[in-house]
């Protein structure tokens, strides 16, 4: 349903949270964030937005990379082991849920192709921790990941079916965020003075932080970081600023 995500300089955890507040009103019926923090970590309820953020304070959830997301169940019930962000574990040794998470991931939009994949993922050792078409997209990742979150979400996108908007966290890249759309709107904010940069479902997410927008386009694979950002078409070419303008928003 809704989507905030950044790459800055400094906590980043309230923007994304008063971010999912401000698109409250589109209706959810459960929320969540995931920062890096040395690893992944994550917040996620059932209630409402005002209460993750007493969550996160209570905490200490904090961090300069992260996601954040209001969902809108299609698959899968709204409890709080469905919520947004997903994590993935990848597979070997171990507690599949003991091992630390490389992958964090929110998404909007329906994957229809996710039986066939989380077949072919746990048939590969990954172990689903939830009834989501999402949970797919998040192990997909953690399959193709060689250490270039880009790379591999580049690469993943191209097996998804349906519709998707994500953005996308990684435990070993620690100051990167990738967002991917095609079906479901995703946008990239330009942070004012250079040092950081957004992505959100929809610009009025970001109202107060940057009205610097970048409307991305079907098929488009971002990677943030927080003083640059680049922008690939379906097709993996890169797109200049002509192509993908910066805009001013009201
Ligand atoms: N299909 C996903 C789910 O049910 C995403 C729903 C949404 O867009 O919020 O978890």
């Amino acid at each position: 349903c809704g989507i905030v995500g950044a790459a800055s300089h400094r906590n980043i955890v309230p923007v994304l949270v008063q971010g999912l507040q401000r698109l409250e009103y589109r209706g959810y019926d459960s929320c969540g964030v995931a920062v890096h923090a040395g690893g992944l970590t994550r917040a996620r309820t059932t209630s409402r937005v005002a209460d993750l953020l007493t969550q996160v304070a209570e905490d200490h959830v904090e961090g300069l990379t992260g996601i954040a997301h209001t969902r809108w169940a299609t698959h899968g019930a709204p409890v709080v082991h469905n919520a947004h962000p997903h994590f993935s574990h990848g597979t070997g040794e171990g507690v599949d849920s003991a091992r630390p998470a490389r992958v964090a991931l929110v998404h909007n939009g329906i994957i229809e192709n996710h039986e066939p994949l989380r077949a072919a993922l746990q048939a590969r050792g990954y172990v689903f921790q939830s009834q989501t078409d999402t949970e797919v997209i998040a192990h997909l990742i953690d399959s193709l990941y060689d250490g270039d979150l880009f790379e591999a979400v580049k690469a993943a996108v191209l097996q998804l079916h349906g519709a998707y908007a994500i953005a996308v966290i990684c435990r070993d890249e620690p100051h990167r965020v990738i967002g991917a759309r095609a079906g479901s709107p995703l946008i990239l904010g330009v942070g004012q003075d250079g040092s950081e940069n957004f992505l959100a479902s929809d610009a009025m997410a970001l109202a107060g932080v940057t009205d610097q927008i970048v409307y991305l386009e079907e098929g488009d694979v971002v990677d943030l970081q927080p003083g640059k950002y680049w922008i690939v078409d379906r097709a993996h070419k890169a797109l200049s600023t002509a192509q993908r303008p910066v805009r001013t928003v009201q």
